[in-house]
């Protein structure tokens, strides 16, 4: 194994809760195997300007509760440039870090393929997003909070929904994945979701007015994934209202609210066995991989996996929503 004795971890791209759960478990992971940890702020915007912090076991004491992550996040622009990767990697020589563990998405995890390949640098990633969109693993930090949220907003707005015999159409974050929507749906006895994977197959809305939502119900709720393809829910509102003038519908997007809030206990516990495995996986010299979660078992995904396929929607949840929607 290349001598690793200081790991740097940071947070990036869109916030997830849970963030802070891993993050308090890869530091005291790593001081528990005898490294030292580095914390760096703000993703790697704050690795090239060098925001970067010596981390103890109580730097991340009260933390596993708090949404958000405690180290900040940022996009940065310089670090998809060689130029900016070189700045980052001359920071990461002179704080003597050796690896690094980075929390985030999709592009976050693409950024720490590229660098670890073109330095031949050491990084374990987590995969930190609410989307739940990374192929390899079942579910990712902050999926099921996020989700848990989602299922309270849609009650609340059921309450208003039956008092007024609307039809409303709730959006939910996930742009290229439907796993919220889906499952969102299902968890709120909604009538329908509209998901980006099958929008192409077929017309959603056309469906939904075919199989003649609201003639048996006094209120409808459709879970509606935020999409350019669809539009979204006020795309497919417009499409009610010009080619169904006869429903009554209403719009509220869920937004930023989703992504906020105290971790729920499975997530709590995801991003501490997450984070508890990045180091496992440093020590076994693994490198280029994010740690997954399959049937309860830990796995390593190597990134170019993890990354570039896209991770199927479960078919049955799809025919679960529509035989329970009738
Ligand atoms: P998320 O991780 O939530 O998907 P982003 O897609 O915004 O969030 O990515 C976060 C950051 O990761 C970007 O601001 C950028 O710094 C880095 N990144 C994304 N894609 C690449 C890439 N192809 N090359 C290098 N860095 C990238």
């Amino acid at each position: 194994m290349a001598q690793i004795k200081c790991i740097g971890i940071l947070t990036s791209g869109g916030d997830a809760p849970g963030m802070n759960a891993a993050i308090r478990a890869v530091t005291r992971s790593a001081i528990y195997a005898g490294f030292r940890v580095k914390g760096i702020y703000r993703g790697y915007r704050g690795l090239i300007t060098d925001e970067i912090v010596e981390f103890k076991t109580q730097n991340v004491s009260n933390i596993i509760q708090q949404g958000g992550t405690i180290l900040k996040t940022a996009r940065c622009k310089e670090f998809t440039t060689p130029e900016g990767r070189k700045q980052a990697f001359d920071i990461l020589q002179k704080e003597e870090i050796d690896a690094l563990v980075v929390i985030g998405g999709d592009g976050s995890l693409t950024g720490a393929r590229v660098f670890a390949t073109e330095y031949n640098f050491p990084i374990v990633g987590l995969p930190g997003t609410i989307d739940n969109d990374l192929f390899g693993t079942d579910t990712t930090i902050g999926y099921d909070t996020a989700l848990n949220t989602i299922m309270e907003c849609v009650d609340k707005i059921r309450d208003t929904a039956t008092s007024h015999e609307r039809l409303f159409f709730i959006e939910v974050m996930g742009r290229d994945a439907g796993f919220l929507a889906l499952n969102g749906a299902i968890a709120t006895g909604a009538e329908a979701a509209i998901i980006p994977e099958i929008s192409v197959e077929i017309d959603q809305l056309e469906e939904l007015v075919k199989n003649g939502f609201r003639k048996s119900k006094n209120s409808s709720i459709v879970i509606v994934a935020e999409s350019p393809i669809t539009g979204g829910a006020m795309g497919l509102a417009e499409r009610v209202k010009k080619e169904y003038p006869q429903y009554d519908v209403r719009v509220t997007i869920l937004g930023h609210l989703q992504r906020g809030g105290s971790p729920s206990a499975s997530d709590r516990i995801l991003a501490s066995r997450m984070g508890a495995a990045a180091i496992d996986a440093l020590l076994e010299d693994q490198r280029n991989v994010m740690i997954g979660i399959r049937n309860d078992e830990i796995v390593y995904v190597p990134f170019f996996k993890a990354i570039k396929n896209d991770k199927p929607i479960n078919r049955d949840l799809l025919n679960t929503l529509r035989r329970l929607s009738i």
